[in-house]
C-alpha cells in the first residue's frame, strides 16, 4: 500500500522538525554553531555548506511541500535566482524569459549576462508560441513567472514544460506569487521551482530569504555552486522561517479568500474601471488559471477611473498600507507606475499595460468588511475633495 501524502497543514506544522532530544521542547532548537565535530561525520557541517541541522531540516518543508525530492534555503530570494541561474548557464548559453519578470531578475540578467558571455531573449508575450519562437541552437533554460506581476497574466505551466523537454531544455519557474499553497510546478513538469521566502513563506514582512526545490541532481549542481558564492540563510533567520511557514497554509487560503471577495467588490465599484485577477471569469485565462491551480491567489490590481488621482487614493487609505512589499499578513497597495514601471516612460508603460490608474492590492488577512469599507471611505474622501463629478 502506498502511504497516504501527508495534508498542506500537517506538512506546514510538522515536516522537517527537529526532535529536542535533549529537554523533550515543543519546537525546533536553534542551532548556531558555525563549527562542528569533523572525526565522525562524512560531510563537514557549515552554514555557508546549506547543512546546519537548521537549514538540513526546513529544506525538507520546503520540498515536501512543493513536492520535490530535496531543497536548498538562500539568503534572499536574488540568491537563489542568481545561484540557480549561474549553475546551469555557461558562455555561450541561451536563456528564454519573460518581459514581465520581477525587476531584479530582470535587471540581474540584463546587467550580468553579458559579462559572462550568455545570451538572453525576452519574450513579449507568455503564450506558449512566444516561447517557442526565441528557441535557439543554445537555449539551456526557459524560466517563467506565473501569474505575472502586476497584471495577473497565466502562463501553461504544461505546455511550456512538453515544448521545452521536447527540445531537451530545462525550465525554471518562480513561484513567489501563487505560493505552494495556490500551485505546484513540479506536478505540471517544471523542473525547478524558487521562492523569495521574503514573500508568502515568511508572510510577515520581517524576513529576507529564498529557496529552491527540484530533483536531488538538479540540487546537487546549484550546491556546487551556491557554496561557492556564499548566499546561505544565517541559522537564526532560517529558525524564524520555520515557525513562520507553520502557518503559510492557513495565512494563504485566508488571504487567497479575501482576495477572491475583493476583486468581486472592485469589479462592482463604479470607481473602478477595470480588475485584474485570474479568479474573474472574465480573465482571459480564466480557464487556465482553474486547470492548473488549487485556487487564485491573493494578490490582484485594478485600475481607477479617469479623474480619480491614483496618488491622492492611496493617500487616503487608512488601513491598507502603501508599500512595496507584498504577501505579508497586512495588507498593502502599491503604484507601478511609479514603483516598479517608473523608469519607463508613460508611452512605454502604456504599451506594457501598466496605466498610471493602475493600482497592485497584496491581500492580507484582515477581516474583509473593513478592506472594504477602506476602499469606500478613500474614495468617498476623494470625490468630496474632487470638482470632477465622479
Ligand atoms: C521579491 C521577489 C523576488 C526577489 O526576492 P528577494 O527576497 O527580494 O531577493 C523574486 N521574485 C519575485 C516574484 C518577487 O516578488
Amino acid at each position: 500500500m502506498t502511504k497516504k501524502p501527508l495534508g498542506l497543514n500537517t506538512i506546514c506544522t510538522h515536516v522537517g522538525e527537529i526532535t529536542d532530544a535533549q529537554f523533550k521542547g515543543a519546537i525546533s532548537p536553534i542551532y548556531l554553531s558555525t563549527s562542528y565535530e569533523f572525526d565522525n561525520v562524512d560531510i563537514k557541517r557549515y552554514p555557508r555548506y546549506f547543512n546546519t541541522p537548521n537549514q538540513e531540516f526546513l529544506a525538507k518543508k520546503i520540498a515536501a511541500l512543493e513536492h520535490a525530492e530535496s531543497a536548498l534555503i538562500f539568503g534572499s530570494g536574488m540568491a537563489a535566482i542568481s545561484h540557480m541561474f549561474l549553475a546551469f548557464l555557461h558562455t555561450g548559453d541561451h536563456i528564454v524569459v519573460q518581459n514581465t519578470l520581477y525587476g531584479g531578475t530582470s535587471n540581474f540578467i540584463r546587467e550580468e549576462f553579458p559579462k559572462l558571455g550568455i545570451e538572453f531573449t525576452f519574450t513579449d508575450g507568455y503564450q506558449v508560441s512566444d516561447f517557442e519562437v526565441a528557441i535557439q541552437s543554445n537555449t539551456k533554460l526557459i524560466h517563467i513567472e506565473t501569474p505575472s506581476n502586476p497584471l495577473l497574466t497565466i502562463t501553461d505551466m504544461k505546455a511550456v514544460s512538453v515544448l521545452a523537454k521536447s527540445k531537451g531544455i530545462l525550465v525554471t519557474m518562480d513561484n513567489t506569487f501563487g505560493s505552494p499553497v495556490n500551485q505546484n510546478p513540479i506536478d505540471y513538469g517544471i523542473d525547478i521551482v524558487m521562492h523569495s521566502a521574503t514573500k508568502y513563506l515568511g508572510g510577515h514582512s520581517d524576513i529576507l530569504a529564498g529557496a529552491i526545490a527540484s530533483s536531488q541532481e538538479h540540487i546537487d549542481r546549484i550546491w556546487n555552486v551556491s557554496k561557492n558564492l556564499g548566499g546561505s540563510l544565517s541559522d537564526m533567520t532560517v529558525w524564524m522561517l520555520e515557525r513562520s511557514m507553520k502557518t503559510l497554509g492557513l495565512r494563504v487560503k485566508a488571504q487567497t479568500k479575501n482576495a477572491k471577495r475583493l476583486a468581486k467588490f472592485l469589479n462592482k465599484h463604479k470607481a473602478v474601471s477595470k480588475v485584474y485577477y485570474p479568479g474573474l471569469k472574465q480573465h482571459p485565462e480564466y480557464g487556465l488559471a482553474k486547470s492548473q491551480m488549487h485556487d487564485f491567489g491573493a494578490m490582484l490590481s485594478f485600475e481607477l477611473v479617469e479623474g480619480i488621482d491614483a496618488m491622492e487614493f492611496m493617500k487616503a487609505l487608512s488601513l491598507i498600507k502603501p508599500s512595496m512589499s507584498l504577501a505579508g499578513v497586512e495588507s498593502t497597495m502599491i503604484l507601478p507606475s511609479v514603483t516598479s514601471h517608473a523608469l519607463l516612460t508613460r508611452e512605454q508603460r502604456e504599451a506594457v499595460g501598466i496605466s498610471d490608474q493602475l493600482i497592485r492590492f497584496s491581500v492580507g488577512i484582515e477581516s474583509v468588511e473593513d478592506l472594504k469599507n477602506d476602499i469606500k471611505q478613500a474614495i468617498a474622501k476623494i470625490r468630496k475633495k474632487s470638482v470632477a463629478k465622479i
